[in-house]
């Protein structure tokens, strides 16, 4: 096993942690249950080989995940372990919650002390929780009385959010979900760097996405096959995660034998810095593939159960996600009839509702790190999966997204064009763009990018700014045909439009008539410039091309 450095504190953590979320489960009275031999069997494994570092949750497996654990930790595992869970911070409505949770977690573990206690995917919400019952000070109290050795958090909202956090105390850890794919969403690997650069050990959760990284397509085991390194694709999901000099523990959610003895081969052949340019640019080929088949974004973390009216939830859009890479697509929709359909047969097969069974009360919003709106996409699966409709209608298969991204300050190097958008010929200016662009120095081709400025001038003319341009890294003399111009920092929504050109007013109709108007929490920033970006994903014409869609936001 390869260890590193816990951030400041003294220890040498395995590089892959255990996450005790998705363990084995079987059937038991028609309930789904953690199978507790095979479970016991897969800790102690890992431990045996070199793992010592576990994650666990009170909500984990219906509450049973930190039973489970404390079960296989006895007969001496305890002691050779870091063991780490959270307090469902979502759940507390008094302050005396912090003591009532912590001891029964303890005791729940069997154990005197945890080594790190967390406060369990905090948001901007959960945050102001955290103050107003002041439970810094409760963990500050816990550690004094011997109960914890260390505070952290995890987290699930935006860049913002994860920096106002990380300057609030000095913590001793974060916990963040980050990947090859998820990269630039949530805390975001500037977050990343920066808790890093204070000292605070990185753990990173969701290295494979909830497993979703390793469901390839015939493309994805191409790329896997022809790279010159032999990998599964959950070892390339985890070794881009490891190749980080911030990252100190991966922690993966394993659900077979086979899963634990796979990362911990893979952990073995691990480094900081290790992967060559040519592997990084095999991961970013995989991610590209990857995006394109997620309809919902759900990572089965399965917060949002149980739902009160008995529908699985991550189960359903798990059915759902997975529709995209089947070749027999109405042979699987059969599947859905296996879901409970009435109350009746929910008392026979509990948990496992089919999306009609939503009744819309919300509760589950709140708790999905992943911000889908739960009710609204399930009403979607039942359209698809239930009455048969078509796929492509109930889901916009042109658009995905949006990601929230924090774009630094940049500058350009363009050609300008004001004046009305309807006799505007795009091409030429992209035409005369390139015949030029290749004298300057200093700028970055791997991306051209569209820019749409306005202002309450331009905007009473019925006019605007069109600006075709590559970012340019350093000023220099340039032809006098092109402009330069700076970009301040700024937050974006980030949408990828799928597909052939043809229909991209659809997309924008979606942003400008649906997204932006429906969204209770950001809106857009007037006169700020919105761009497209064209990379090498992009191709005219074709069914597989992507270009992205920045909407500059701001929150409400
Ligand atoms: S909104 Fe629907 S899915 Fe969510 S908790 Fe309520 S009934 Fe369950
Ligand atoms: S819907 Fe959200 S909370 Fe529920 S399993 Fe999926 S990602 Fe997790």
């Amino acid at each position: 096993m390869k260890y590193r450095k816990m951030g400041s504190l003294d220890w040498d953590v395995s590089v892959l942690g255990f996450g005790c979320m998705r363990l084995p489960t079987k059937k038991e009275n028609g309930n789904e249950v953690i199978d507790e031999e095979v479970a016991i069997k897969m800790i102690r494994y890992a431990i045996d080989n070199g793992v010592n570092y576990f994650d666990t949750a009170f909500p984990y497996h219906n509450e049973t995940s930190e039973i489970i654990v404390g079960k296989a930790l006895k007969d001496g595992y305890r002691e050779k372990i870091k063991l780490v869970t959270k307090l469902p911070i979502w759940r507390v409505t008094k302050r005396e919650d912090f003591d009532n949770y912590l001891n029964t977690q303890l005791e729940k573990l069997q154990t005197n002390y945890l080594d790190i206690y967390l406060f369990h995917g905090l948001s901007k919400r959960t945050f102001e929780l955290v103050k107003k019952y002041e439970f810094i000070e409760k963990m500050e109290e816990a550690k004094t009385a011997g109960k914890i050795r260390h505070i952290g958090f995890s987290f699930h909202d935006s860049y913002d959010v994860f920096k106002e956090i990380i300057d609030f105390y000095n913590w001793d850890m974060t916990q963040i979900q980050w990947n090859f794919v998820d990269h630039n969403t949530q805390a975001t690997t500037k977050g990343l760097e920066y808790a890093a650069s204070k000292g605070i050990a990185i753990v990173v959760m969701e290295p494979i996405k909830g497993g979703f990284l390793t469901k390839t397509t015939k493309e994805i085991e191409n790329i896997i096959e022809n790279a010159p390194i032999k990998r599964s694709a959950a070892s390339w999901a985890l070794q881009y995660v490891w190749n980080h000099p911030g990252v100190s523990v991966a922690l993966s959610g394993m659900s077979t034998l086979d899963h634990v003895i796979e990362n911990i081969e893979s952990a073995n052949k691990s480094g900081i810095n290790s992967l060559s340019p040519e592997e990084l640019n095999i991961i970013s080929d995989m991610a590209i593939r990857f995006k394109t088949k997620s309809l919902i974004p759900c990572t089965l973390c399965y917060y949002c159960q149980p739902c009160p009216s008995g529908v699985n939830i991550p189960k359903n859009f798990g059915m759902l996600n997975e529709l995209l890479w089947v070749e027999n697509r109405e042979e699987f929709i059969k599947y859905y009839d296996y879901f409970a359909k009435t109350k009746e047969e929910l008392n026979e097969s509990r948990n496992n509702g089919n999306a009609a069974l939503c009744v819309q009360c919300g509760e589950c919003l709140e708790k999905c790190p992943q911000e889908i709106n739960i009710p609204y996409e399930l009403e979607k699966v039942h359209l698809v999966l239930g009455e048969g409709q078509e796929f492509s209608k109930v889901f916009k298969l042109f658009i995905r997204g949006p990601k929230i991204v924090e774009k630094e300050a940049f500058q350009i190097v363009g050609i300008e064009d004001v004046g009305k958008r309807e006799k505007r010929n795009v091409p030429q200016m992209w035409a005369k763009f390139y015949e030029i662009i290749y004298k300057v120095q200093n700028r970055d081709g791997s991306h051209g990018l569209g820019i749409s400025l306005s202002s309450k001038e331009l905007l009473k003319k019925g006019e605007d700014r069109y600006i075709v341009a590559q970012e340019i890294l350093k000023v220099e003399i340039i032809p006098e045909e092109l402009i330069i111009e700076k970009f301040p920092a700024q937050k974006y929504a980030v949408f990828t439009h799928l597909g052939k050109l043809d229909n991209l007013g659809e997309t924008f109709d979606f942003i400008y008539g649906e997204w932006l108007p429906n969204n209770s929490r950001y809106e857009r920033v007037p006169f700020a410039p919105e761009f497209e970006w064209y990379d090498q994903r992009f191709q005219k014409d074709s069914d597989t091309s992507e270009l992205d869609l920045y909407i500059p936001i701001r929150e409400k």
